[in-house]
């Protein structure tokens, strides 16, 4: 094939337990899919979860640096557990969604929060407050073979060692056969699709110079420092 341009790079996250890497075409997200952040954000209703994107080479791996983005002054993390999909397919069914999973990682949200509520009060796109440069922080993926489909589990983000979310995988609204069989009527699912599924209360700022952890029992951790 021949391009005009360099070709971009495919984005990828590392595998744990192999030199292979996961190829990622495209990052959806849920949103509001934790009942106390829900209400922590203002919103009571019961309303089902949905859905927005992140682009895939916004993805930033464990190790890495976030640098503080342009025009905002409230950047806020969200700690999600993300699912790697393997096989694609519309109208997956919860039954066989979980068919479709490769493995699962370790993920923030990184969301221009000022930005989004601007965007929401006039009922404009989230693209620059979800989809901007660096905002997909990611740790290394565990694939199936090794822990199968992990449903409950401790999952936590600490700000400079500070523990500032603190949850569990069991509180998800959605579960993860529910996200996909919601997601599949949506969009056809393909190899290399990352789903971030939504963060639990405890949300907030960082800043500059400040490093991130977090992880999900049995799934990994990640560390990112904030620049
Ligand atoms: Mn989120």
């Amino acid at each position: 094939m021949n391009f005009v341009l360099p070709a971009p790079p495919t984005a990828s996250v590392e595998v744990t337990g192999t030199n292979a890497r996961f190829p990622v075409r495209r990052i959806y997200c849920i949103g509001r899919n934790y009942l106390a952040h829900r209400v922590e954000m203002g919103h009571d209703d019961r309303t089902p979860p949905f859905y927005f994107s992140k682009p895939a080479d916004a993805l930033v791996e464990s190790g890495g640096e976030f640098p503080y983005p342009a025009d905002t002054g409230s950047v806020h993390f969200e700690i999600e557990l993300v699912v790697a999909i393997s096989r694609g397919g519309s109208n997956i069914s919860t039954d066989n969604a979980l068919d479709h999973v490769y493995g699962y990682g370790v993920g923030i949200d990184m969301t221009r929060r000022d930005l989004q509520s601007k965007a929401k009060k006039a009922g404009k796109p989230w693209e620059a407050a979800k989809g901007f440069d660096h905002a997909a922080p990611i740790s290394a993926i565990r694939p199936v073979s090794e822990i199968g489909h992990p449903d409950t589990g401790r999952i936590w983000l600490a700000v400079n060692g500070e523990i500032r979310q603190d949850s569990d995988l069991n509180l998800q609204i959605w579960n993860v056969q529910e996200g996909i069989y919601h997601l599949s009527k949506l969009f056809e699912l393909a190899p290399g699709d990352l789903i971030y599924t939504g963060t639990p209360e405890g949300v907030g700022p960082l800043h500059p110079g400040e490093v991130i952890t977090g992880g999900i029992d049995g799934i990994g951790e990640l560390e990112i420092k904030v620049v």
